[in-house]
């Protein structure tokens, strides 16, 4: 077989275009409302508590039942502002909607997600600006990052009337909502438009094309500002730590998708038959958008059982109705190429000890690759940071405590690059904890300075 067959336009833009269109369809307002009839706006709700945002899930369902869309939207926004994203990528049937009460009477929770999609995607197109900032209070914080931490932190601190300056290194603000998250959850400039609609309140100032540690670093930025909030992510991927991984069409997932998101769809070249390695969402998102893409075979493979896989069930079921074949108990041993360019890999089948301890079994099989993707996670690179008085880091991450301060007395820092699930919502509630604690931190010195 010729190795190297990867092209675009394996499938026409239409198609493409089919393929890529939305997940959940969004919900009519007869449906919104029929959804929200069926909620028992049960008292200390399980659905709430489930809320790593704490938003009021029958407050705003309740809203929305009565006819106060904008209402139920702005119920969602207090506590999460980026509630719109979170409506369509969350994954809340590991979430709010699994502990439903509804899942027990009738099977079937109520579609939280949906509806806090329904009722944000309605304020938006009302084109309402729920929020203002609070009066001046002279403090400048800075904020490293604009993903969701970082955006979340700056709009709440706006809120309590700092001035807040974001330094992002990419040419665009968003972080993964933008670059990451996959194109089939995130359709046509939803993450822009949530981006500005965040920036709208004022008193934001982005500085982009700005990285920490190359443009400037974290000693400047603690003796120019009142307080600094570092989001800057994960900056890093993971090896597989086999031979050649720099041969042709071995790419990295999260840049592969990063292209995916940021490019025409029609001109992403594909292999015929691709491979990727992985057992999270990320290897779930760029094995499906391959497909979706028009490969012809996409086998992702894990080392482990399904039950150990990070990506939930729902994101298998997503992955298997695409046609990727999902293949468990292996890992990768060699890279096979001709002229420099993928031909196979080849896995060695693996089985778990009785002290949950993985080996391989010696047995291997060979599958034939033009592309294959790296999706075994993504970590920390401190180097950012710089040297002598930095954050402390536990497990690689940056350590906070449940405040999101750090181990220096002017530094939060909070979403993927510290420990806790990697999600977009962790990341925002993140940012608004981190700008509570700045805030009740500032007020204090505010209260010594003069009191
Ligand atoms: C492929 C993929 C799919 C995902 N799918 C989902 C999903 O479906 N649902 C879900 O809830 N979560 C999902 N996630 C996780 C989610 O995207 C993250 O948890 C979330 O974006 C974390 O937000 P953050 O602000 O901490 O980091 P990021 O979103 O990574 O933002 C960090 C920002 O900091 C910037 N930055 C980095 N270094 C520097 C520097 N030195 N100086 C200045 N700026 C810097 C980056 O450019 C970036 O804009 C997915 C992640 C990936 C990789
Ligand atoms: S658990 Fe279900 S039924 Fe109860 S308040 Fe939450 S969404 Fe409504």
């Amino acid at each position: 077989m010729k190795p190297g067959d990867i092209r675009s336009g394996r499938l026409s833009s239409d198609e493409i275009s089919h393929n890529f269109s939305d997940l959940h369809a969004p919900l009519t307002e007869l449906q919104a409302i029929q959804e929200s009839a069926r909620c028992l706006f049960c008292h200390d709700a399980p659905c709430t508590e489930a809320c790593p945002t704490d938003i009021d899930v029958p407050g705003f369902i309740r809203k929305i039942a009565s006819g106060n869309v904008n209402g139920a939207a702005k119920s969602i926004l207090d506590e999460n502002i980026m509630g719109n994203t979170c409506g369509n990528v969350c994954p809340v049937e590991e979430l709010c909607e699994q502990v439903c009460v509804k899942n027990t009477s009738e099977e079937k929770p109520v579609v939280i997600g949906q509806l806090q999609r329904y009722a944000t995607d309605f304020l938006f197109d009302c084109g309402i600006q729920p929020f203002e900032r609070g009066p001046e209070t002279g403090k400048n914080i800075a904020v490293v990052g604009a993903g969701p931490a970082g955006l979340s932190c700056a709009h709440r601190l706006s809120m309590l009337g700092h001035n807040v300056t974001i330094f992002e290194s990419r040419n665009e603000p968003g972080g993964l909502n933008e670059y990451g998250l996959a194109a089939y959850k995130m359709l046509d400039d939803r993450a822009a438009r949530e981006v500005a609609f965040i920036l709208d309140i004022g008193g934001i100032n982005v500085e982009t094309g700005q990285s920490l540690g190359t443009d400037f670093d974290l000693n400047e930025l603690r003796n120019k500002y009142d307080a600094v909030f570092i989001g800057l992510g994960h900056n890093a991927v993971n090896a597989l730590g086999i031979d050649n991984e720099n041969t042709e069409g071995v790419h990295n997932a999260v840049d592969f998708i990063e292209r995916i998101r940021q490019e025409n769809l029609s001109t992403v070249a594909v292999g015929r038959n691709v491979v990727v390695i992985g057992g999270g969402n990320t290897a779930i998102d760029i094995a499906v958008q391959v497909k979706k893409l028009g490969a012809e075979t996409v086998t992702l493979v894990y080392r482990r059982g399904v039950e150990q896989m990070a990506a939930t069930e729902f994101e298998q079921e997503i992955a298997q109705t695409n046609g990727v074949l999902i293949r468990t108990q292996a890992r990768p041993l060699r890279i096979h190429s001709t002229d420099n360019q993928l031909r196979a890999v080849e896995f060695e089948y693996t089985e778990i000890g009785a002290n949950g301890q993985m080996s391989g079994t010696g047995e291997t099989f060979e599958l034939p690759a033009d592309q294959l993707f790296k999706a075994i996670g993504q970590s920390l690179d401190p180097s950012p940071l710089g040297g002598g008085d930095v954050p402390e880091l536990a497990g690689g991450r940056i350590s906070v405590d449940p405040n999101q301060r750090t181990s220096l007395p002017d530094v939060w820092a909070g979403g993927d690059c510290t420990a806790g699930n990697d999600l977009t919502v962790v990341a925002v509630q993140d940012g608004k904890n981190a700008a509570r604690s700045i805030n009740e931190h500032l007020s204090n010195n505010e209260y010594l300075n003069h009191g």
